[in-house]
């Protein structure tokens, strides 16, 4: 008999990406039930459905509609390719497909509407990058159903409270609590997996919004603290925590172990395995977390523990982990005539608020003579053109002279809680970039300690990456 626990599952993207993914995590769902009473299922969007919805939704709101047959194509072959392998109840498959074909009707409509006005709101964006997730629920429940498991697919939107800031929502946790305890219970008394969409919630008035890209894993977190569940398992296409991402260097190994605040720090610095927001919740309501592969499912992956109390070496290691995020630009505002100027600081990151976009990393030289940050790319113009207007005054009269940004860099960011404890790493950093002729355009260390931060050029990335892993203790 399995204990009487309760577990709940997000499967990504790739593990729901096709049919054979989508026979895997069924069986992934059965095995659990063996050992957990109460199970809830997460999922994303098929593979690549969430950023072709949201590029078609981009090239309508520049009046552009002519690929739109094609991508409803796609989007059909896909989920039906799926639907038609692996749902053997004629009537259900029937039902299924129909019910995605609706969707995929509704996401066209969304689109031409977009084009007409020629411009896609926040909410709209939404609207449209939901649909991702409402097709892949309804194909995962009723794929789960024909695999013998008694499965219903519900929509977060019912049960994850949202407040209206389109495209990186904040759930209500109160409400999302009574709701999500209120429609998840009954069913899984009955003995039901309740199979729901990650990735999306809905306003108080109904209104669909979505909690960031890659944020399925965030909705896991949710709903796993306001049930709240006894564990989180996030299924990916990877065996866990890497040391560094797979992609990069091929022979990053899976920590079998991760603490919280590095796991915050590799999630925050680009690590994509985990949605930066993931672990807060886990944490605050004490939940187990584990990542895992869909691919290799009797692989342990990575569990998060807490923060050890020794001197983090763990296993040994000093530098456990190595990450990087690309596509930014470093802005810098400099001139002598801001040296001990109250408030330089405050307005320039007013002005970099206004635009809505937040800054991974700053740096002050200790002359206060320049103030320095990172932005992403596709917001350099809009910051710049802020700060302008923010020190129209100071520019003028040249107590500032001049405010400029970077071609793109990357942040490669070097984690291990061991490194608050050992002298020298910085040295090691900087000497391994050296050697590997990375150069570094501008640094920052975390106040806890558990990261250093280095910027470098977007052509470097790859080269500071791999550098930096050899610190790595095999
Ligand atoms: P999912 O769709 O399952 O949420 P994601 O693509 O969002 O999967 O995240 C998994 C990917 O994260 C991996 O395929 C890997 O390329 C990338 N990645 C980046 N850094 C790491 C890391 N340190 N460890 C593991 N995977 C990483
Ligand atoms: N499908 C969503 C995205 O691509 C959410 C997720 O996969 O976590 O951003
Ligand atoms: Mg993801």
């Amino acid at each position: 008999m399995p204990e009487n626990k309760t577990l709940v599952m997000k499967f990504g993207g790739t593990s729901v990406g096709s049919a054979d993914a989508l026979v895997k995590a069924a069986q992934i769902v059965k095995d659990a039930r063996a050992d957990f009473a109460r199970v809830v299922v997460i999922t994303s969007a098929m593979s690549g459905v969430t950023n072709l919805l949201l590029d078609s939704a981009a090239l309508a709101s520049q009046g552009k509609v002519d690929s739109l047959p094609s991508i409803e194509n796609t989007l059909k072959e896909k989920h039906f390719a799926a639907a038609d392998t692996l749902i053997k109840d004629e009537k259900l498959r029937d039902a299924t497909r129909q019910e995605i074909n609706d969707l995929i009707f509704s996401f066209v409509d969304l689109c031409k509407a977009i084009a007409v006005l020629g411009e896609a709101s926040p909410r709209a964006m939404d609207a449209v990058a939901s649909i991702g997730e409402r097709m892949s629920v309804r194909l995962l429940g009723a794929v789960l159903e024909s695999a013998g498991i008694k499965a219903k697919a519900i929509e977060s939107t019912e049960f994850v409270i949202t407040n209206a800031h389109y495209q990186n929502a904040h759930p209500d946790f109160k409400v999302t609590t009574e709701k999500t305890r209120q429609l998840l219970n009954p069913l899984m008394d009955a003995g039901i997996v309740p199979v729901t969409t990650g990735f999306i919630g809905a306003t108080p008035e109904g209104v669909i919004t979505t909690l960031g890209r890659g944020g399925s894993d965030y909705s896991a977190a949710i709903i796993g603290s306001v049930l709240p569940a006894d564990d989180v398992w996030i299924w990916t296409d990877v065996d866990g925590v890497m040391t560094t991402d797979p992609r990069i260097v091929r022979d990053a190994k899976t920590l079998p172990e991760i603490t919280y605040s590095e796991i915050a720090e590799l999630a925050y610095y680009g690590a994509k395995v985990l949605h930066p927001k993931t672990i807060r919740p886990v944490v605050d309501a004490g939940i187990g977390l584990r990542i895992c592969n869909t691919f290799n499912p009797s692989h342990p992956g990575t569990r998060l523990i807490a923060n050890p109390k020794t001197n983090g070496k763990v296993h040994g290691q000093v530098v456990k982990a190595v990450t990087a995020i690309r596509n930014q630009r470093l802005v810098t505002i400099e001139g002598r005539g801001m040296l001990g100027v109250p408030g330089v600081a405050a307005r320039a990151f007013g002005a970099v608020a206004s635009t809505k976009t937040s800054v991974p990393l700053i740096t002050q030289a200790s002359s206060e003579q320049s103030i320095c940050f990172a932005v992403p790319s596709e917001s350099a113009e809009s910051v710049i053109n802020a700060l302008q207007s923010v020190f129209a005054s100071e520019i003028e009269d040249e107590d500032i002279d001049r405010v400029w940004m970077t071609e793109d860099v990357s942040i490669v960011t070097v984690v291990g809680v061991g490194m608050r404890h050992t002298p020298g790493v910085a040295g090691q950093i900087f000497s391994q970039l050296g050697n590997n002729k990375a150069n570094v355009l501008a640094i920052a260390q975390g106040s806890s300690e558990v990261s250093i931060s280095m910027v470098v050029a977007a052509a470097d990335t790859e080269i500071a990456v791999k550098a930096l892993h050899e610190l790595i203790v095999k």
